[in-house]
C-alpha cells in the first residue's frame, strides 16, 4: 500500500518527467530539422563506397562480410552510437570467396569470355585447357529419366569442360516493366479500404517424381565429379550479359566439380559452334578460398539508448551479406547505408529519443534470414515462446529492395498499427509514401522483416520504387554502386529517421494482435523451399 509521502514523491517524479513525455508527437520542426540534415549532410553515399568498393563483394561467411561489418560498428560509433558490437551466430558453413577468374575460347576462335564463379565450389588446377562438350538436360525429368540421360552421355564428359543444358533463348523484351511505379498502383496497393484483388488461384501440387532445379542439380553435379569432367559451365539464361551466380547448395566444395555461370551471349555462341559440328577449345584458371572461420558469422548491431522508456527498442536495418558476382551495393548496401543514416540524423540533430534506437545490419540473409532468425530466436523469442524482451519490442524497420525511393510500408499487426504508420508517413505524401497497410501473415520469406513477422511482432517491410532492381541489379553481376539513385536514397533516410523517431517518442507501442487475433505460426518449411 502506497503512504502519503509515496503519493506525493511519485506525482513531483511524474511532474518532472512531463516535458519528456509531452516531446510526443513530432512536430513539423523536426520535421524540418530532420530532412536539413538528411539532404545537406548526408553520409550515405560515403557509406556506399566502403561497403560496395572496399568490402565488396560480402558473401556470409567471408573475410569481406566481417570486414565491413567491423567498419559499421567503428562508423556507427564515431557517430556516438553505443553498444556497437558483432552478434556471432552459427553459420555452419565456411566463408569463401573467387579471387581470380579467367575464361577464354581458344578454338576455333581465340576471344575472351565473361562467366562468374558459382559459390563454394573449387579452385581449377591452375590454367586448365580442353574441349568443350554440351550435354542436354530432359526437361520436368523424373530421377530414372534424368539418370538414363546421364548414364549415356558417361563416356564423353571426361576430362571435358561441359556446357550443362540446352542455350535458353532470351526474347527481346519490349514491354519493360515501368521503373517507378504510377501513383494509381501505388495509392491502391496501400490503401487499407481497397478491395483485395483477386489470389490467385492456387497452382496445382507438383508431380513429387519431377525433380525440382534443386534436386536436377545436385544428380548432375554428382554425375559429373564421378565422371571426372574438368569444369560445369551454366547458362546465365538472361540477356545482356547479366549473370545471376548463387552457390553450391552443398556448400562443400569437394562435392562438386569447378562450376562457373557464364553470360547467355557466350553461352550461346560456344553452343552454336558446337552445333555447326565445330571442335571448341576453352580455357579456365579460376581461383577460390575457403575460410572455415566463417562457420561463425555476425549480426553488426549498435543503438541509441533511449531515455525514459530505455528498455523498450524500435529497431531498424537490412542485410548487409550479398551474393558474390558484383559488389552487392543495391541489395543491400544501400539498405544498411539507408538505415545507419537515418540514425546518424537523429543522433546529429541531438534528438533524444525515449525508446532505445537499435540498428541492425543482417548477416546470412541470402542463405534463408538466418542471421535475423537466429537474432529474433534469441532476443525475443516468439508469441508462443515469448523471452523478457518480447513486450518490450516496438517494430523492425526493414530496406531491402535496392535504390527506390519509399513509396509505402506495410506492418505484421492489427489494422490500428498500420493507421499509426499511415498518421506518420502522411507527411511524405510529396515524396511519393502512398502509405501502410497491415498484414496477417507469419510466413517468413524476402527479407529480413518477416523474421519477426514470423513470431508474431511488428516487422515494418518498406515497399520501394524498382528502379532496376528486378530487371537488372537484384543478385547480378552489374549490382554495383553506380546503380545508387542518391536523391531517392537520401529521401529514404529522412522517412525512416521520422518513422523511427516517432515510434521511439510516442507514449505506446504499436498495437499488437490479441491472444485470440493472433494467426497462427507458418507450419515449418519443407527442405524443398527456400530458392535464392
Ligand atoms: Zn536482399
Amino acid at each position: 500500500m502506497l503512504n502519503k509521502r509515496t503519493i506525493a514523491l511519485t506525482l513531483i517524479l511524474s511532474f518532472l518527467l512531463l516535458p519528456l513525455a509531452s516531446a510526443q508527437p513530432v512536430d513539423d520542426e523536426t520535421r524540418a530539422r530532420i530532412r536539413k540534415e538528411g539532404m545537406e549532410h548526408s553520409q550515405i553515399m560515403k557509406t556506399m563506397h566502403m561497403l560496395s568498393d572496399v568490402y565488396g563483394p560480402r558473401l556470409t561467411g567471408s573475410p569481406n562480410h566481417k570486414r565491413a561489418a567491423e567498419w559499421t560498428i567503428k562508423q556507427m560509433q564515431e557517430w556516438g552510437f553505443e553498444n556497437g558490437h558483432l552478434e556471432p551466430w552459427d553459420f555452419k558453413h565456411p566463408g569463401w570467396l573467387n579471387e581470380r577468374l579467367t575464361a577464354h575460347i581458344i578454338s576455333p576462335v581465340k576471344d575472351a569470355l565473361v562467366a562468374e564463379a558459382l559459390a563454394w565450389t573449387p579452385s581449377t588446377r591452375g590454367t586448365v585447357r580442353a574441349k568443350a562438350y554440351q550435354i542436354l538436360i530432359p526437361q520436368r525429368p523424373t530421377s530414372e529419366v534424368l539418370a538414363a540421360a546421364l548414364e549415356k552421355e558417361k563416356g564423353n564428359v571426361r576430362g571435358r569442360i561441359v556446357l550443362a543444358g540446352r542455350h535458353r533463348v532470351v526474347p527481346v523484351n519490349l514491354t519493360p516493366a515501368p521503373k517507378r511505379t504510377e501513383d494509381r498502383v501505388i495509392e491502391r496497393r496501400f490503401d487499407p479500404d481497397a478491395r483485395p484483388s483477386p489470389s490467385p488461384s492456387p497452382s496445382p501440387s507438383p508431380d513429387p517424381k519431377i525433380l525440382n532445379a534443386r534436386q536436377i542439380e545436385r544428380q548432375v553435379d554428382e554425375f559429373l565429379k564421378t565422371n571426372r569432367a574438368l569444369v560445369r559451365v551454366n547458362d546465365a539464361a538472361r540477356e545482356h550479359g547479366q549473370i545471376r551466380a548463387f552457390n553450391n547448395r552443398t556448400f562443400d566444395v569437394t562435392k562438386v566439380i569447378p562450376t562457373v555461370v557464364m553470360r547467355n551471349e557466350d553461352y550461346g555462341r560456344i553452343s552454336r559452334l558446337l552445333a555447326d559440328g565445330s571442335e571448341v577449345i576453352l580455357e579456365f584458371n579460376i581461383v577460390n578460398r575457403v575460410y572455415p572461420e566463417g562457420k561463425t558469422s555476425y549480426n553488426a548491431i549498435a543503438e541509441i539508448p533511449g531515455t525514459d522508456k530505455a528498455d523498450e527498442v524500435i529497431m531498424l536495418g537490412g542485410h548487409l551479406d550479398s551474393w558474390h558476382a558484383a559488389t552487392g551495393a543495391t541489395d543491400n548496401a544501400i539498405g544498411c547505408a539507408i538505415m545507419m543514416e537515418a540514425a546518424r540524423i537523429l543522433k546529429a540533430l541531438g534528438l533524444k529519443p525515449r525508446r532505445t534506437v537499435r540498428v541492425a545490419l543482417w548477416s546470412g540473409e541470402e542463405q534463408g534470414l538466418l542471421g535475423s532468425q537466429a537474432y529474433v530466436k534469441e532476443r525475443f523469442g516468439s508469441f508462443e515462446n515469448p523471452k523478457p524482451g518480447y513486450d518490450k519490442f516496438g517494430g523492425y524497420f526493414n530496406i531491402d529492395s535496392g535504390t527506390g525511393r519509399i513509396r509505402g510500408a506495410s506492418v505484421f499487426g492489427p489494422p490500428e498499427t498500420a493507421k499509426i504508420l499511415r498518421d506518420i508517413l502522411k507527411h511524405f505524401k510529396d515524396d511519393g509514401v502512398a502509405g501502410a497497410i497491415a498484414t496477417r501473415s507469419r510466413r517468413t520469406g524476402g527479407t529480413d522483416s518477416t523474421s519477426f513477422n514470423q513470431a508474431g511482432l511488428p516487422g515494418i517491410g518498406l515497399n520501394q520504387d524498382s528502379i532496376e532492381y528486378g530487371s537488372h541489379t537484384w543478385h547480378t553481376n552489374l549490382d554495383t554502386y553506380e546503380r545508387i539513385l542518391e536523391d531517392d536514397v537520401k529521401k529514404a533516410a529522412i522517412v525512416v529517421a521520422t518513422a523511427v523517431y516517432e515510434l521511439a517518442t510516442r507514449d505506446e507501442l504499436l498495437p499488437r494482435f490479441s491472444r485470440e487475433n493472433m494467426p497462427a505460426p507458418p507450419p515449418a518449411p519443407t527442405p524443398s523451399e527456400g530458392e535464392p
